[in-house]
């Protein structure tokens, strides 16, 4: 049986979306699509003091805005950039399209096409989410997407320049000063002034997560991309001390953030939560990575590695980080996790920001059926089919015909009937 020595085994409260936050989005939602840009100007104002004349931004404006931003800052974001692209190309390098030959003249292939317009929200509420850019426009400009549509939320009021920056550099196509559900929704359904789009991708806090899950259907989305999550794997050889800062590191996204500690020793979990409690106070954004540790952090002590791959993939979180002296064997061990991070030469915060790897991935147990964005979320794999030998058109007809009529599709049999009779003289039976 695991030792828990702070908080439950079990997943933590956060991954329950409320009724309030579901009555709220619903109601924003529903005010969009029948009020268009005027509900939108109106929960920009009520939920970000946030007015602007336009809330798309010129190339003008845009201009101004990039010229504002220091040229090291431009410099990272390039190299980051290229990361996230690198990555990209490989993955899309690895999605075919094919065609095989099952009969003889029978032809069945498959394609790749890029949708025809993403949106992409970047994140802003509490930090300007700089990286969310690179991890959405430049994956989906890598997919082929057209028309990409970026939106993010004013800071306290303040334009975001270098996530505006970031935007603009990654090849968005329109760039929009605008947050939150609302911004979501107008992306969704589209507004007098904002197009709709076809699939919408980007993390985003609880309201933003649950307005997507909300709109899907009537949009394509990524996946369930909310509260940021961490899960530490370490054993006896983990430094503690990086096994604390690691787990904070990922607190600070916000009060509802998950932070969680599966180690086989007893040592390493006493040690690096007394580095918690000391390093917890040093830190300027210890208003929200204390309330999540506090709420939602968690330290389990289990028997052995074996039981730690268990009991982590039991919480299927978003980001697992591996502490042990062979991290590698945990690729083989673990099956339920958004990212894994493999080693104390990596840390969550590499994936996040830096190293090109996605960082928008499945929170709240969504790793048991999906992975993160990808250039394949923006891809549709559609099939197509061609017959071109008689003979075999004929023989599939007189399959169809029994097929459909077991079902009793008349009109489906009639359409295999008609090929058979055409191409091999059978009788029609109507
Ligand atoms: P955000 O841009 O997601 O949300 C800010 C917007 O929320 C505001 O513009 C506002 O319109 C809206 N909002 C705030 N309070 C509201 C209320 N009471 N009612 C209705 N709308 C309200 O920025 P954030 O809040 O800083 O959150 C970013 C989130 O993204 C964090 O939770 C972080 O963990 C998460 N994240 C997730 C991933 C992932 O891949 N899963 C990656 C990065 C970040």
């Amino acid at each position: 049986m695991p030792q828990i020595i702070k908080g439950a085994t079990s997943p933590s409260g956060a991954r329950v979306t409320d009724d309030r936050v579901r009555e709220t989005v619903a109601g924003v939602i529903s005010e969009i699509r029948t009020r268009g840009d005027e509900a939108v100007r109106a929960y920009s104002e009520k939920f970000d003091n946030w007015s602007p004349a336009s809330f798309r931004l010129t190339k003008d404006g845009i201009r101004s805005i990039v010229a504002g931003v220091p040229e090291t800052t431009l410099d990272d974001i390039r190299t980051v950039q290229r990361n996230v692209r690198e990555f990209a190309k490989a993955q899309r390098e690895s999605i075919g399209d094919f065609e095989v030959e099952t009969m003889p003249g029978v032809f069945l292939g498959q394609r790749n096409i890029p949708v025809s317009a993403a949106g992409a929200y970047v994140p802003g509420g509490r930090y300007p989410l700089v990286a969310s850019a690179h991890m959405t426009i430049v994956t989906a400009k890598v997919a082929g997407v057209e028309r990409t549509v970026a939106c993010t939320p004013p800071i306290r009021g303040e334009i975001p320049a270098a996530t505006v920056a970031a935007m603009s550099l990654a090849g968005a196509d329109e760039i929009y000063l605008l947050g939150g559900v609302q911004a979501v929704a107008a992306m969704a359904v589209g507004t007098e002034t904002i197009g709709r789009v076809d699939l919408l991708a980007g993390p985003g806090n609880a309201y933003v997560a649950e307005a997507k899950r909300q709109l899907f259907g009537e949009v394509g989305i990524d996946l369930f991309a909310g509260p940021t999550e961490i899960l530490v794997v370490a054993d006896e050889y983990a430094d503690p001390f990086v096994v604390a800062v690691d787990l904070l590191s990922q607190a600070e996204h916000g009060p509802d953030s998950p932070a969680v500690l599966v180690t086989t020793s007893e040592q390493v979990a006493r040690k690096a939560l007394e580095h918690i409690d000391t390093l917890l106070p040093t830190m300027s954004t210890q208003d929200y990575a204390g309330p999540a540790w506090r709420d939602h952090g968690q330290v389990i002590v289990v028997a052995d590695l074996d039981e730690a791959y268990t009991v982590a993939d039991g919480f299927a979180s978003e980001h697992v980080q591996i502490l042990t002296r062979q991290p590698r064997e945990a690729l083989e061990r673990m099956s339920q996790y958004g990212a894994l991070f493999l080693g104390e030469g990596t840390c969550v915060s590499y994936g996040d920001k830096v190293i090109g790897t996605n960082h928008t991935l499945p929170t709240r147990g969504a790793a048991r059926y999906t992975g993160g964005l990808w250039v394949g979320k923006y891809l549709k794999t559609v099939t197509y089919q061609e017959v071109v030998n008689t003979g075999s058109s004929a023989e599939l007809g007189e399959l169809c015909g029994r097929a459909a009529r077991v079902e009793f599709f008349e009109g489906h049999a009639r359409s295999g009937d008609v090929r058979a009779a055409k191409y091999a003289g059978a009788d029609l039976p109507w």
